[in-house]
């Protein structure tokens, strides 16, 4: 099972990557993201025009592909107070940001009276905002509700509020009572619903239940993420095959809301969001990895390599990544109809591709696809520090992203003997 995908690069181009930056290395194409983004957008946009993108700063933080983002006039869908910084860092305004998330950080009030939108979770939550508008009858604090809804996905989410036991309906009336309160749109997020089905459901069960418990057209509807992006079809055949496109997701979806508010002016029109993460960087962010050496024990093949499965992301746990395999030319090299890759943790799972068969040898790179959501920003400083990334440009021109981490850095907030800074 490999990848019969074209290759992209040389082993020499990649070499001299490694040379300049280390190993491994993550690599991110600019064209292809500004490409996939647009995509997306247009698809949504050809059949209801007020649809924009707010990327979850979750999946990838990443501050010069979030100001891409912002470039490309899309909005920040944040879920801490960490995140929320990192968005103002990157130059967001607080209309342009939406805060989620099950436990907001104690600077959700300040974000409140910023502007920020906040979508309530829970009734806990509906607790502080109150407690801020008595505070501030003065300020307009604008927020969204999350509503929790079964969209046939098969389990209970944890997330937002039931709309079917009564606390929706208490968040609302209690709402009502605030005249500083203003409720302008509606929230909703299903993990695990990819499936083109989960989102015709996700649009229709949210334009009824704006009509049925909203006397008023909500600014927004936003309906969360978990979309299927532009796969290699090594990794699309692990997910049965036929994977839906944009333009599918966008027949369910948009449509839907063109038929409830297309004769609407278009300024009363609700936006309609969807919070992309993994969807829209996965694909065009690849890690660089050297083969330190190859290594038989009892008959089973191993392959070293100078990366592992924090560096790969978690998906490699799940599914195998494509991957492609550069020669430097190793008169070595081995046809093996078996070896696993093996990272440079003492984890016994450490395996970010198992049961290779191919060709492989000392010095060759590999390089891992589908590598840009949840890698970089939950990759811990266990055993060896972050390695560096570097952005492949429109003009082909190179910029370093994240340099590398040095011990110093992993060191810095842990206090040593004599250190009193707090
Ligand atoms: C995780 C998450 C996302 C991003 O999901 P992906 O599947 O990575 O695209 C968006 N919105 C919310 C509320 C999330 O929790």
């Amino acid at each position: 099972m490999a990848s019969n995908v074209k290759r992209k690069y040389t082993f020499n181009q990649l070499q001299n990557w490694l040379d300049r930056y280390g190993s491994p290395l993550f690599v991110f194409d600019v064209k292809e993201f500004k490409d996939n983004y647009f995509h997306l957008l247009d698809s949504f946009r050809a059949i209801y025009p007020k649809y924009n993108i707010a990327q979850s700063y979750k999946t990838n933080y990443t501050p010069k592909i979030c100001s891409l983002v912002k470039e490309y006039g899309g909005l920040a869908e944040v879920v801490s107070d960490m995140e929320y910084k990192i968005a103002k860092n990157v130059g967001y305004s607080d209309k342009d940001i939406i805060y989620n998330g099950p436990i907001k950080g104690p600077m959700m009030e300040k974000f409140l009276l910023d502007g920020c939108v906040v979508n309530i979770d829970n009734l806990k939550e509906l607790g502080r905002i109150i407690n801020l508008a008595k505070e501030h009858f003065d300020k307009e604090l604008r927020v969204g509700i999350r509503v929790n809804l079964d969209i046939g996905q098969g389990f209970v989410s944890r997330f937002g509020v039931d709309p079917d036991n009564g606390d929706l309906e208490e968040v609302l009336s209690q709402i009502e009572q605030y005249k500083n309160i203003h409720l302008v749109g509606l929230h909703m997020h299903i993990g695990h619903s990819r499936g083109v089905q989960y989102w015709a459901e996700r649009a229709k069960q949210m334009i009824e239940l704006a009509d049925k418990y909203l006397d008023f057209i909500p600014e927004f509807i936003d309906i969360g993420s978990g979309m299927f992006g532009v796969m290699d079809p090594f990794l699309a055949e692990q997910f049965g095959g036929s994977i839906p496109t944009y333009d599918h997701y966008a027949q369910a979806v948009a449509t839907v809301f063109r038929q409830r508010y297309g004769h609407l002016p278009l300024d009363k029109q609700p936006w309609l969001y969807t919070e992309p993460g993994t969807t829209i960087v996965s694909a065009y962010m690849y890690l660089l990895s050297k083969v330190y050496g190859i290594k038989k024990i009892r008959g089973k093949n191993f392959a070293c390599i100078d990366s592992c499965i924090f560096n790969v992301s978690d998906m490699c746990r799940i599914k195998k990544l494509p991957i492609e395999i550069y020669s430097n030319g190793n008169k070595k090299r081995e046809n093996f109809e078996s070896i696993d890759l093996v990272g440079y943790t003492c984890l016994e799972y450490d395996v970010p591709f198992s049961e290779y068969s191919g060709e492989i040898g000392e010095g060759d790179i590999v390089l891992f696809k589908n590598v840009g959501g949840y890698s970089l920003v939950s990759k811990p400083a266990f055993i060896s520090e972050q390695c560096a990334g570097i952005m492949i440009n429109e003009d082909q021109s190179i910029e370093l992203f994240k340099r590398k981490e040095k011990v110093e850095d992993v060191m810095l907030t842990y206090v040593t003997k004599g250190d009193h800074n707090e």
